[in-house]
């Protein structure tokens, strides 16, 4: 599942390609906006905010998108074949006279005024790759919960936002930190959350992401998915569960040496 890093790549180069331009086509397989047409309508910018993609147009609408698990933005040359995928995958297309943007697998395809983005994105907590980026506050956040564990708060994205299940286990085995301790246990928020800024940071100008600083396929991760395997670190083998809300459980990766088990409360 893309992660804030690839999403704001994604964006950047979205936006390189289509801000400042008018469309030349648009076309939009999703039921609801089968009659829509952006032909002749310039793009204002493309942004991202969170996981979620954001293209604003001139006429003060603006084209909300999100990957989900799969969903993807491919960007071609006028002429190139496409290729991200059959064709009954394409939910939206907007063209130019140079570059052709095909969005894959969208599960969100909608518009919206520009004016109403809260109503889609305004429940998000501070993006970790955004302009307004403030650990304060995604600290503030988290700690309203101190029962909850530090693994599901990390993927709440009204907490902060952009990191998903490769971010949550690395930085939680970089801060040594089992992924069930509750938000109350753990020993500097503040850190957590700025490590993992860094995290996706550091990752953010390539869609390749590590977090070992080796970029060879198996060298990529310390814990996600290598369980098993042992920890770069101990040897110890490399434990996975899946835990979360019932519904929404997701994949947590973690060594049992480095990141011991919290105390049970008093
Ligand atoms: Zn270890």
């Amino acid at each position: 599942m893309p992660e804030g890093d690839t999403v704001w790549l994604t964006c950047r180069r979205l936006n390189e390609v289509l801000a400042g331009r008018v469309l030349t086509r648009s076309e939009f397989r999703v039921p609801s906006l089968a009659t829509t047409d952006l032909t002749g309508v310039a793009v204002r910018e493309v942004v991202a905010r969170g996981k979620h993609q954001l293209f604003r147009f001139a006429n003060d609408f603006t084209l909300h998108t999100h990957f989900r698990m799969d969903g993807t933005w491919r960007i071609y040359p006028r002429g190139r074949k496409w290729s991200g995928g059959p064709d009954f995958q394409i939910r939206a297309v907007l063209a130019t006279a140079g570059h052709d943007a095909v969005g894959y697998r969208l599960p969100v395809t909608e518009l919206l005024p520009t004016a109403d983005e809260d109503s889609v994105v305004g429940h998000l907590g501070p993006d970790l790759l955004g302009p307004d980026w403030n650990p304060d506050e995604a600290v503030r956040r988290i700690a309203l919960q101190p029962e909850r564990t530090i693994g599901e708060a990390l993927l709440d994205q009204r907490n902060l936002a952009g990191i998903g299940t490769f971010y949550r286990a690395e930085l939680l085995f970089l801060q040594g930190v089992h992924p069930r301790t509750p938000v109350g246990q753990v020993a500097n928020l503040r850190r957590m959350v700025q490590r993992g800024q860094q995290l996706l940071y550091a990752n953010r100008w390539r869609f390749e992401q590590s977090t070992t600083g080796d970029l060879r396929p198996s060298r990529r991760t310390y814990v996600f998915e290598r369980p098993g395997q042992p920890c770069r670190r101990c040897r110890t083998p490399i434990e996975i569960e899946e835990f979360g809300p019932l519904g929404q459980e997701r994949r947590s990766y973690w060594c049992p040496r480095c990141q011991p088990s919290a105390e049970p409360a008093a």
